[in-house]
């Protein structure tokens, strides 16, 4: 690990906006150590007194969501009160989590011949979570109020340039009042990760990000006999039949596939569009795509902000220059952009052909690809023709189109007349190359835990 300071760079103007040390080996193994002293004793805390806890981190989330949003704003670019609903959104999930752990671990009785026979549900230790940047803070907390929940501890390695978020995210557990240890974050490098995963105080890795750190990580882990679970990227089909209502169809559209700076994997990034709509669609489509306020994502008159770094948006822009040169066409105008700063104009690209990164990649910013189809087995096959598996929307009031959507698009989720969206309530994962496991929900707090078998003659 480079020993080299970690800059947060302000990606609307290019500047430094802080610096931070990276842990040495010899701290980041005393918070290990930590970490698991902390674990012996947690794991014996009531249900009670977490969710105490809990209901207190929430708290202080709603106290500081200013600071905490404008801090995310900041490091990556995401429009302001977008970030204040992502601070809220974390109290609601730590507030999910404070009422609903008791009822999601309750042992589980299963009728034997013995006299009692059931499942319990017990931790298994300190937890590495290794996490992006899009949500600075939301994918951290769906993962840390739920473990902390079950009685394991968390260590987090979050991604480098929004190092000031994650100290935040470790002051909202001491504010709150969590015992010291149970919730650290690593000031560390990706380099530094496998390391940690190979510790044999660390017991389990989460990763939320992309394929190739995902390779890395669960194949570490399996090395190790380690479970994991992966939240990585996605290319969400939308589809529009000629019932949907389409003033609703094209307003989610647009939301779906900009929202966050249209860097978010669960963002609508394929459009399959009916014949007989497409038209119709298109245009409101692309009125709407130019129409979107680029700008300082601190103003509440801005709709989009830049893309998270300078690599981000070069690479977002190689994509893109790749599928027009590839046979694409761009429909609509650009909007003009500010000069300093990694800024990226939304847009729409119209039939890119398979081979090009239009069809086949994750296009990580606010670029829409748009395709017409004559019915929806067409649909439904350019949209399970990808290697990703995260979400996948339907617009259509007809109900044997909703059921062969859902019984047939290749994604963990299905959503019908509405975007993709993840609720606590709800578990949310991919298949295929989106990774596997489930987080939130029941299934999320189960994703750590040892289900352990009970049998008592
Ligand atoms: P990334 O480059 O994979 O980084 C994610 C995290 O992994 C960061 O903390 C990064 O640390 C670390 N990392 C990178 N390479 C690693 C390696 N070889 N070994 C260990 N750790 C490594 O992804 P990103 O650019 O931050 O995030 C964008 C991607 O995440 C997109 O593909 C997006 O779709 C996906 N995503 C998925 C979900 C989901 O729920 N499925 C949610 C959000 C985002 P450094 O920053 O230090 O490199």
């Amino acid at each position: 690990m480079s020993a080299q300071a970690v800059t947060s760079i302000n990606p609307a103007t290019g500047e430094v906006l802080s610096s931070f040390s990276p842990l040495s080996p010899a701290a980041t193994d005393a918070a290990i150590e930590k970490a698991d002293a902390r674990f012996d004793s947690w794991r014996h805390t009531s249900m009670t007194e977490r969710s105490r806890l809990m209901h207190a981190a929430a708290d202080v989330l709603d106290q500081h969501k200013s600071e905490y949003a404008r801090t995310m704003t900041l490091e990556m670019g995401k429009p302001l009160a977008q970030a204040v609903a992502e601070v809220e959104k974390c109290a609601l999930v730590c507030r999910h989590y404070a009422d609903h752990a008791p009822q999601y671990l309750a042992d589980q009785v299963i009728p034997t011949e013995a006299s009692q026979s059931y499942v319990r549900h017990l931790p298994l230790g300190p937890v590495l979570a290794v996490m992006p940047w899009n949500y600075p803070f939301w994918q951290v907390f769906r993962f840390a109020a739920p473990s902390l929940m079950a009685g394991n501890v968390g260590l987090l390695k979050h991604a480098s340039n929004v190092w000031g978020s994650a100290m935040n995210i470790e002051a909202v557990f001491r504010q709150a009042g969590f015992p010291d240890g149970c919730f650290q974050t690593l000031l560390i490098g990706s380099g530094a990760v496998e390391g940690v995963i190979r510790d044999s105080r660390v017991k389990a890795v989460t990763l939320t990000g992309s394929g190739p750190a995902g390779k890395s990580v669960a194949s570490i882990a399996g090395d190790e006999i380690k479970p994991s679970l992966l939240e990585l990227g996605g290319s969400d089909a939308f589809i529009v039949m000629p019932s949907a209502d389409m003033d609703k169809a094209v307003k989610t559209a647009v939301a779906a596939r900009t929202k966050n700076n249209g860097q978010s994997c669960i963002a609508a990034k394929r459009f399959f569009v009916h014949a007989d709509v497409y038209d119709a669609f298109t245009q409101q489509f692309v009125d709407q795509v130019a129409a979107l306020r680029v700008g300082d994502p601190l103003l509440d008159t801005t709709d989009i902000g830049p893309l998270a770094t300078r690599a981000i948006r070069d690479e977002l822009q190689a994509q893109v220059d790749a599928t027009l040169k590839g046979g694409a066409k761009r429909l609509g105008r650009l909007a003009d952009l500010p000069e300093k700063g990694w800024w990226f104009a939304p847009q729409v690209l119209a039939d890119a052909p398979a081979g090009t990164p239009g069809a086949d990649e994750e296009m990580f910013g606010p670029v829409a690809g748009l395709w017409k189809v004559t019915n929806l087995p067409e649909a439904i096959e350019k949209a399970n023709d990808s290697v990703y598996g995260l979400g996948s929307t339907i617009f259509t009031d007809v109900e044997s189109e909703m059921t062969l959507a859902i019984d047939s698009l290749e994604a963990g989720s299905t959503f019908v007349n509405s975007m993709v969206s993840s609720d606590p309530r709800l578990p949310f994962g991919g298949i295929k190359q989106s990774g596997f496991g489930r987080e939130l929900a029941a299934d999320g707090i189960r994703a750590f835990v040892n289900r352990k078998t009970v049998s008592i003659a």
